[in-house]
């Protein structure tokens, strides 16, 4: 993909948890590595999934640790000059900043490859990634296995006790009591959201389409 470029691109992997972002990213990691390039890795300082270390090692033996950053500033701030590769995972925690900072390094000759998923708990765009997405040369989006029905997932299903967690709750939530499944559309609850909907649909079946 984009061989020979002489400029820079932005790839972005997206799709719902579970969905193998991250062992794609490592894997276009893996192979930059082998390739010789100069590469970079960043990850969200919100993500404590591998206790704090993100390390990718290529058979040969080079290896590199992802370094945490807290916002787009703070990654500009530490990508160095020279760099060929920079690679960022679950970068639907960063702020919007993080558009301009893919693009100037773009801009400047660099190979991102940006993970993330794309979709909140409620089915909405998470974070800068409808943006990024947008802006990217290359797209690839990822789908897991739903738990419930065992169709491609494309959802993130959050459970409080169990329970389907309700819309209002807050977009990042880490540390909290709640979990996550992958879920496809149809097994997807949203409880408020849904409601709302219903509601909706209600009102254009008394009133009419006018009305609404
Ligand atoms: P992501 O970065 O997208 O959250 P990871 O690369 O960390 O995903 O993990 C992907 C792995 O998760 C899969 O290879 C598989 O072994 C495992 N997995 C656990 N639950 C599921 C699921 N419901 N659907 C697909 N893979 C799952
Ligand atoms: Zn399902």
């Amino acid at each position: 993909m984009l061989h020979g470029a002489r400029h820079g691109w932005v790839e972005v992997v997206a799709g719902v948890m579970f969905s193998g972002k991250s062992e794609e990213l490592i894997r276009r990691v893996r192979r930059a590595l082998i390739a010789g390039r100069r590469v970079q890795l960043f990850k969200s300082h919100l993500d404590d999934r591998y206790g704090g270390q993100f390390r990718i090692s290529s058979h040969d033996g080079r290896q590199i640790d992802a370094e945490p950053v807290s916002n787009s500033v703070q990654l500009a701030e530490k990508v160095r000059p020279e760099t060929q590769v920079v690679a960022i995972d679950e970068a639907q925690f960063m702020d919007d900043g993080i558009c301009e900072v893919v693009d100037a390094l773009a801009d400047a000759g660099m190979r991102v490859i940006v993970a993330g998923t794309d979709m909140d708990f409620r089915g909405e765009p998470f974070g800068p990634m409808g943006l990024l997405l947008a802006r990217a040369e290359r797209i690839d989006k990822l789908n897991a296995i739903c738990v419930v029905c065992g169709d491609p997932a494309t959802r993130n299903q959050r459970l409080i006790d169990g329970k389907p967690a309700p819309a209002e709750g807050p977009t990042i939530q880490v540390g909290g009591a709640e979990s996550y499944e992958a879920r496809c559309r149809g097994c997807h609850v949203v409880p408020k959201r849904d409601r709302a909907q219903g509601e909706l649909l209600l009102r254009r079946a008394t009133e009419g389409w006018e009305g609404v």
